[in-house]
């Protein structure tokens, strides 16, 4: 087994999260299995110091422990098909290419932030980042910054904005749901989200957001700024100017910078060879690209959260031993699961 990690570290897409975050700012982390042998839970881990070290740290210590080898950093750059069936795995960190009977694409999202087609974006002459840029709102201090996107990312972005001094407004496509923070109605709309996720994996369809499902808990925090009015939604607006944007009414609200804050989509541009497109959406069930034979898509659609590294990922591993020992494709599976993984207290 090769493990393969673009990235300069541990942490995953984490170490790469802005300062200001903090665990439990946007969900829940979830341990990996065996974390409890160092003696180490995200339950109690700091939530003075950023989320990014913390995660990173913790991961860095699990892979220590358990000795994990980790070739860093290799960037994939493709996988394809050979003449044998067997997958060619290149990159140009790599000597040469690898091949493999099955490959697992753990490639998560950061590396793929959603960005709608809006008119006149080229001819905006301010700032315009997405959240995987997103260092820190004092970049923004003094200016007024358009925040587009409904989930916990963008009301995040508007908190620490009006905290830098910035004037923050908040455009999404959609109006937004706020629910009362209730576990036992979080836990519902969380099951209703996989349920809906794991569905369109299964369909090939594109992944809905998951915040289109479970709507927005009304955590503290997030009143505090509701009750400070800095949660007015604005309509989406219909195209970028030189100086601003237009909204639906048609007037221009002149901002400095846009922040795109709209989500991501898997991460997956390394496998277009064997006709492999987030956007068009992947037929997934279970982890495994069902017309791709040895190709597991770890974390994506029901499983993405933290959650997966519990639940997904075991699958898979099963499965993937089951594929390299009889080949058969999808593997079969001893009883369907379906869609009992829970991402809402991820
Ligand atoms: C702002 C934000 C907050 C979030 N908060 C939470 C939360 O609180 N709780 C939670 O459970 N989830 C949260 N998530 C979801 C998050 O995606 C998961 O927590 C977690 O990072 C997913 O793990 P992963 O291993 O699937 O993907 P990632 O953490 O993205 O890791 C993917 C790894 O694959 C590597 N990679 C990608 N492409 C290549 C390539 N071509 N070649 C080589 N290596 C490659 C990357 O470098 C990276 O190391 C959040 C997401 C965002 C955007």
């Amino acid at each position: 087994m090769t493990v393969l990690d673009r990235d300069p570290s541990t942490g995953g897409a984490w170490q790469h999260r802005w300062e200001a975050l903090r665990l439990g700012d946007a969900h829940r982390v979830h341990d990996l299995p065996g974390m409890d042998e160092l003696g180490i839970t995200f339950e109690t881990a700091p939530r003075d110091r950023p989320a990014r070290d913390v995660v990173a740290e913790y991961y860095r210590r699990f892979e220590d422990h358990f000795r994990i080898q980790v070739r860093r950093p290799v960037e994939v750059a493709s996988v394809r098909r050979q003449r044998d069936g067997r997958l060619l795995v290149d990159s140009e960190d790599l000597a040469a290419p690898l091949t493999a009977k099955a490959v697992v694409a753990a490639v998560g999202t950061w590396g793929a932030p959603r960005q709608p087609e809006v008119p006149g974006t080229d001819l905006f002459r301010g700032v315009q980042i997405t959240t995987a840029a997103y260092r820190s709102a004092a970049d923004f201090a003094g200016l007024r910054v358009a925040v587009v996107g409904g989930g916990t990312s963008a009301i995040g972005f508007v908190r620490e904005l009006a905290d830098a001094g910035a004037a923050p407004l908040w455009f999404t496509r959609k109006p937004v749901r706020f629910l009362e923070a209730d576990a036992t109605l979080g836990e519902d709309l969380g099951r209703e989200s996989v349920r809906l996720q794991d569905e369109a994996a299964r369909a090939g369809q594109e992944l809905p957001s998951i915040v289109s499902t479970t709507g927005i808990p009304l955590t503290p925090r997030i009143r505090k700024l509701r009750d400070r009015g800095l949660l007015e939604r604005r309509p989406m607006f219909v195209r970028l100017v030189t100086d601003g944007v237009v909204e639906q009414d048609g007037h221009t609200t002149v901002v400095d910078a846009i922040i795109w804050a709209m989500g991501f989509r898997a991460d997956l541009a390394p496998f277009a060879a064997l006709g492999v497109d987030a956007r068009d959406g992947v037929e997934v069930d279970r982890g495994c690209a069902v017309r791709v034979p040895g190709l597991f898509l770890a974390g994506y659609g029901p499983q993405a959260s933290t959650v997966s590294a519990n639940r997904g990922a075991r699958r898979i591993a099963r499965d993937v031993g089951a594929y390299l020992t009889d080949g058969q494709w999808p593997p079969p599976q001893p009883r369907r699961v379906g869609a009992s993984e829970s991402i809402t207290r991820a």
